[in-house]
């Protein structure tokens, strides 16, 4: 009888990664893979605690999975396993304990704790963690895979738990990072999603940098598309941005997280940049990419966060015009700074905050999508909407609806916008 194992990701797209590799391990062990939360002998569950709301989620689906399938084994991963490993491997059906180390044993692991009838408590101490390289071959939808090349954080922005959680900064070594991408074009993949917890510090400790791995992703054979995860302004150097632009696969779009636009606040959340730096590393991708996107991150109702610092930040948005907003409410994390820091903003002033960012935003992207009529796009088409109609992820990740297939790269005439979707006509084929 074959074993069948499932799983569900909570949080970030290194979490989804990670997830994918634990079930590929499982496959490879012969076991079958079948839809979350179909019935499975196996369910892996991805943990997240960046926010409250990663916590409770966690808990409260590893409770559901035991309490639906009673004979199942339940193996619990991620960040907030790494946390709070001793809880977890206490709740139901809770067999394995792993956190976000030896995710390659996965299999072996489990398969011991079944074994002895018991439970493991695989986490393992972050210090002098290495990079475990993790082999995905396969990612959601046939086009975009992304590429996990660098693991952890030592930055302690005040309210972040990740360094605490995905332990020191360690870098996929440069000479995989090319074969890696290699592979994945070689699988059929279109476009390749580089990303890290903070992929500013790729290569520390090594002779490689960031760029040395943007350009061996850009230059592997069969690479079509790269596009990248999040940057830090500081990362955004003349010569960064210059090296960026000469690559005619690098996709014009860059999320640049901001979190305040208010200098005080930004010395409260101990980020390393002011306002104007963050605005001179916006300016200097414009400079060289015109057409390029910015899009951001942004926390609102930080400790201490006044009404007058959140219209600084609320103008800052504005003048930066960017093209899309991810706005959160400031979410209390024991283990930070923040958390013991004076004057926290109540719950009712944090989501209005929120909202109004959320407002602007949106303002913001439909302005951007607007200016988009009467040009031509790079569109990498992704899921059919209709007769002789798809629709997928221009350069600048705006959402684009034309008469492309699933999985072919076209030049498209942007015709119109309905809101943030632009929509369009294919002028002709890049890649079939
Ligand atoms: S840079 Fe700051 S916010 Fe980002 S993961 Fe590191 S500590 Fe967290």
């Amino acid at each position: 009888m074959t074993r069948r194992v499932s799983a569900c990701t909570l949080g970030c797209k290194v979490n989804q990664y990670d997830t994918e590799a634990m079930l590929e391990a499982f496959e490879r062990e012969g076991y079958e893979s079948v839809a979350f939360p179909a019935d499975a002998d196996v369910y892996i569950i991805n943990t997240c605690t960046v926010t409250g709301t990663g916590d409770q989620k966690s808990r409260k689906l590893l409770r559901r999975i035991a309490r639906e399938h009673p004979n199942s084994a339940i193996v619990a991963a991620g960040c907030l396993a790494q946390r709070d490993a001793e809880a977890l491997l206490q709740m139901e059906n809770v067999r394995l304990v792993i956190g976000v180390q030896r995710r390659a044993q996965v299999v072996f692991l489990l398969e011991q704790a079944l074994l002895e009838g018991g439970k493991i408590n695989a986490v393992s101490p972050l210090p002098g963690a290495g990079f475990e390289h993790l082999f995905v071959s396969r990612h959601e939808g046939k086009t975009r895979a992304t590429m996990k090349i660098q693991e952890g954080c030592d930055r302690y922005c005040a309210y972040c738990i990740i360094p605490s959680v995905r332990g020191p900064v360690r870098s996929m070594p440069l000479a995989d990072v090319a074969k890696e991408a290699k592979r994945l074009a070689e699988s059929g993949y279109r476009e390749i999603v580089v990303t890290g917890i903070h992929l500013g510090s790729y290569g520390r400790g090594t002779d490689a940098r960031l760029m040395d791995a943007i350009q061996a992703v850009h230059d592997a054979p069969g690479v079509m598309r790269v596009r990248l995860g999040s940057l830090e302004p500081m990362t955004v150097t003349e010569e960064f941005a210059r090296r960026l632009s000469q690559m005619p696969g690098l996709m014009r779009q860059f999320h640049l997280s901001l979190q305040s636009g208010s200098q005080s606040v930004l010395e409260r959340m101990r980020r390393r940049y002011t306002p104007e730096e963050y605005m001179a590393a916006l300016l200097r991708l414009r400079d060289v990419m015109p057409d390029c996107a910015v899009t951001t991150d942004v926390i609102a109702g930080f400790p201490g966060e006044t009404e007058e610092e959140f219209q600084e930040t609320c103008a800052f948005l504005q003048k930066a015009e960017l093209a899309r907003i991810h706005a959160f409410p400031y979410s209390r994390r024991s283990g930070t700074l923040a958390d013991k820091m004076p004057d926290q903003v109540c719950e009712s002033v944090k989501k209005q905050r929120t909202a109004k960012i959320l407002e602007i935003g949106n303002k913001l992207e439909c302005a951007f999508v607007q200016k988009m009529i009467g040009t031509q796009c790079s569109v990498l088409f992704e899921e059919k909407v209709g007769d002789n109609l798809s629709e997928g992820y221009s350069g600048q990740y705006v959402r684009v609806r034309a008469n492309g297939r699933p999985g072919e790269i076209c030049n498209v005439q942007i015709l119109r916008t309905e809101g943030a979707l632009a929509l369009g006509e294919v002028i002709d084929q890049e890649v079939k």
